[in-house]
């Protein structure tokens, strides 16, 4: 029998930080206090210590945590323990791969204390690890829907988060938050809806100005789109736009759009260069024929054909008010599959039917911790609401001491309102599941969905399924 040599891993990040409750249990003090104890009536020495201060879980390029994999690699170690599975790592992905390939290739025992899983025993808790990991991801997901929103309410109150300000502007320089007109490009800006209004293209007006040697925004040339683009960009009337871009999911960063309804747009916000009436008028003037775009569907991109392998696409049946899913590759080529479809909103709710029963499955400790995210966010929302009650005083005193005029004041207070609103149903509502299931979600826990052509439907999940 080998001899032990013990490593023991202790992780502290922010997103510990911010719940001041966890805070005194994670601390890098309490890990080591309980991993030494236990090891200590375990009858382990520690040879080895790796401590990340300070970084996420959900980010493997951790500087202790490289310096411990290199160790087991030279065989300086062969059992490591944390406190519990979510020190080593909140994506789901990783850590499944540092428990089910890595640690098991280097002979390495793992012990995770709390959750109760020691490699070298076959206990009934090494089958849950997966789900565990599953479960640190689906937190970690929920930490960064906070951080979203905190960027959100950031937003609503009207400052300037952009990298760069749009053309004819400049970021003001005693506040990078607010917009200032840029004297020479707001000009520019200006001539391009005199120069629309007049009925001019935007292939004309890009040839007009690049003629005239004058700068694009990105320095180039002017092209029909450029022109377009500050055409019909709504920020030239004074309003601030903002969450309009999104990251696709907390672990990919790459940016998609929202769809417009989930802008916030608050008027009034920096000197306009255009007026609301000429703005209007130039997009009268415009006939674009509008953009054909649906919001996807819940399940949309993960659903496939069984029989060719194709994906099945979304239709919407007018004649019958629903959508269906059909075989891609039939619809491409009728020989090489069957037109077997398949109503959408009855595959949804029979899989978000399966996902609850998932859910459910979660140990009492799990929905406790669930609990709890919820009543912070609760707690979270009470406090934003006396905020914005006391801003609304403020603007109400504004406006009597007619620092502010009325149209002002009516735009203000009604984006405060609706905020008030919001919050208030969000927190009144007693949700028993705290985790939406939402598109993000599904796409981390569903590897994909099949229906063959007798419509029998299988569900391929990222995570072992266990007898759930
Ligand atoms: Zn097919």
């Amino acid at each position: 029998m080998t001899s032990n040599k013990v490593g023991i891993y202790i992780r502290l990040s922010k997103e510990d930080l911010d719940k001041d409750k966890i805070l005194e249990s994670e601390s890098i003090i309490n890990q080591r206090k309980l991993i030494y104890k236990y090891a200590q009536d375990e009858g382990l020495d520690i040879k080895e210590e790796y401590v990340d201060d300070g970084y996420s879980g959900t980010n493997f390029d951790r500087p202790s945590f490289n310096r411990m994999i290199n160790d087991i690699k030279k065989g300086n170690i062969n059992v490591i323990i944390t406190k519990d599975l979510s020190r080593l790592g909140r994506d789901y992905v990783k850590t499944g791969y540092y428990m089910e390939d890595f640690f098991p290739k280097y002979k390495v025992r793992y012990i995770s204390i709390l959750d109760g899983i020691d490699t070298r025993m076959d206990t009934v808790n090494n089958d849950i690890a997966p789900f565990k990991a599953l479960f640190n991801d689906i937190v970690s997901k929920d930490t960064s829907k906070k951080i979203k929103s905190i960027l959100k309410n950031k937003k609503e109150q009207g400052l300037f988060l952009g990298s760069k300000a749009p053309f004819g502007y400049r970021k003001s320089p005693n506040d990078k938050h607010k917009l200032e007109i840029n004297k020479k490009e707001s000009v520019i800006v200006k001539k391009i809806f005199d120069l629309s209004i007049c009925g001019y293209s935007n292939n004309y007006i890009a040839k007009f100005l690049n003629d005239k040697h004058i700068p694009s925004p990105l320095g180039k040339l002017w092209s029909s789109s450029s022109v377009y683009n500050i055409l019909n960009n709504p920020e030239y009337t004074g309003c601030l736009i903002s969450n309009v871009w999104t990251n696709i999911s907390y672990k990919n960063k790459s940016k998609v759009k929202r769809s417009p309804h989930e802008w916030i747009i608050l008027d009034n916000m920096h000197t306009p260069i255009i007026t609301k009436e000429m703005f209007d008028k130039v997009k009268k003037r415009r006939k674009i024929s509008p953009i054909k775009r649906c919001d996807k569907q819940l399940l949309e991109g993960l659903v496939y054909c069984e029989e060719c392998g194709c994906l099945l696409g979304a239709n919407y049946i007018k004649k019958r008010g629903h959508f269906v899913l059909s075989c891609n590759g039939y619809k491409r080529n009728t020989k090489s599959c069957t037109s077997h479809y398949i109503r959408y909103d009855k595959l949804e709710s029979l899989v978000i039917s399966r996902f609850q029963n998932i859910l459910n499955h979660l140990d009492q400790d799990k929905i406790n911790r669930l609990n709890n995210c919820c009543n912070d966010a609760k707690e979270n929302g009470k406090k934003q609401l006396r905020t914005l009650e006391k801003k609304l005083q403020y603007l109400y005193s504004d406006r009597l001491n007619d620092v502010i005029d009325v149209d002002t004041y009516k735009s203000l207070a009604s984006n405060i309102h609706h905020e008030i609103a919001n919050i208030k149903n969000s927190i009144t509502k007693d949700e028993l599941l705290p985790l939406d299931i939402d598109r993000d979600l599904l796409f981390l826990l569903i590897d994909k969905i099949t229906i063959n052509k007798d419509k029998v439907i299988k569900i391929k999940y990222n995570f072992k399924m266990l007898s759930l």
